[in-house]
């Protein structure tokens, strides 16, 4: 691992650890007796997704779906998103909560709200790891955050910077860096 990248990190594991336990209470209890299928936004929420699924003691069903963002700050919607690989599974009916890494603009979000609404979910909900208000462009409401974190560009846990770093165990701050 590169030291001069980042220092200490600004979520350690062990507090990762406690919130997403107590979060996956709050889910359980949320959706008791419902129908909840769990889906996870790759690649970035890949291990918030598997550590988040066994914190949740009810039965449920998990799904992927694959984003990709092309940011343009031409546009006036910061760009376009894409599903470049879909989910398997059948939605309608159902009680459906999308797993985020992180919050940004609020165009990653929007979109997806509006693709899975139009496949008739009974209900739809949205959960994060990490959540940066500060640099929002689109008002989303998102029903479970894990962390509030400034406007700072993070790696670790999932998240990536140019496709690495996505295995250190913790969260980090890459300074110099923004999410463009
Ligand atoms: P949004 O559509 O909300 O702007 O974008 C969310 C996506 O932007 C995330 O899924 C992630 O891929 C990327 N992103 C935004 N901020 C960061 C950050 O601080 N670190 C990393 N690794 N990705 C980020």
């Amino acid at each position: 691992m590169e030291k001069k990248l980042f220092g200490k990190p600004i979520i350690t594991q062990e507090s990762m650890r406690r919130r997403i336990k107590s979060l996956g209470i709050k889910i359980a209890r949320d959706y008791q007796g419902k129908d909840l299928m769990m889906i996870g936004v790759l690649k970035g929420a890949f291990a918030f997704f598997s550590d988040l699924v066994r914190a949740v003691p009810i039965p449920l069903e998990v799904d992927f779906l694959v984003v990709s963002r092309q940011r343009d700050k031409r546009r006036k919607d910061g760009g376009t998103v894409k599903i470049i690989s879909d989910i398997a599974s059948e939605i309608k009916g159902r009680d459906v909560l999308i797993v985020e890494d992180i919050v940004d603009s609020g165009y990653t979000v929007t979109f997806l709200r509006e693709e899975i609404l139009k496949r008739n979910p009974n209900s739809l909900k949205f959960c994060t790891l990490l959540n940066k208000p500060e640099r929002r462009k689109i008002q989303v409401e998102i029903d479970y955050i894990c962390f509030e974190i400034p406007d700072r560009y993070v790696v670790g846990y999932g998240l990536d910077y140019k496709n690495k770093y996505r295995n250190l165990p913790y969260i980090a701050a890459l300074d110099n860096i923004t999410a463009e």
